[in-house]
């Protein structure tokens, strides 16, 4: 009867680690960091390192391409011309070659 406890105390401790591993799943700690630490250190802390860790849906800021106008994702090429309070992003070096010169006449035009 006391092993039934046991086994139960287990299913629901890894069950609810679980859960909690789900919930930073969406976030930037990951799944495994907060199932591990539900597991190991206890619910309230996995819960409140869960919480505190990034949500990746909130801070995932999009950024357009100023050449050919597409979301860009992952690596990108920033340029902030000198003495200008602009960037300019470009998804690729092409996109660079293509469409700074052309913007840069753009923005000196506009002022
Ligand atoms: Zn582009």
């Amino acid at each position: 009867m006391v092993y039934f406890f046991i086994a139960l105390l287990v299913i629901l401790k890894v069950g609810l680690s679980y859960l909690i591993g789900l919930s930073g799943k969406k976030r930037e700690i990951g799944f495994w960091a907060s199932f591990l630490i539900s597991l190991f250190f206890g619910f309230v802390l996995g819960l409140i390192v869960t919480f505190i860790s990034k949500d990746l849906n909130q801070t995932r800021t999009i950024v357009r391409c100023d050449g050919c106008k597409k979301e860009i994702n992952g690596e990108y090429i920033a340029i902030r011309p000198t003495g200008m309070n602009v960037k300019l992003d470009y998804c690729n070096e092409t996109c660079r070659d293509t469409y700074h010169a052309g913007n840069m006449e753009r923005l000196k035009s506009e002022g």
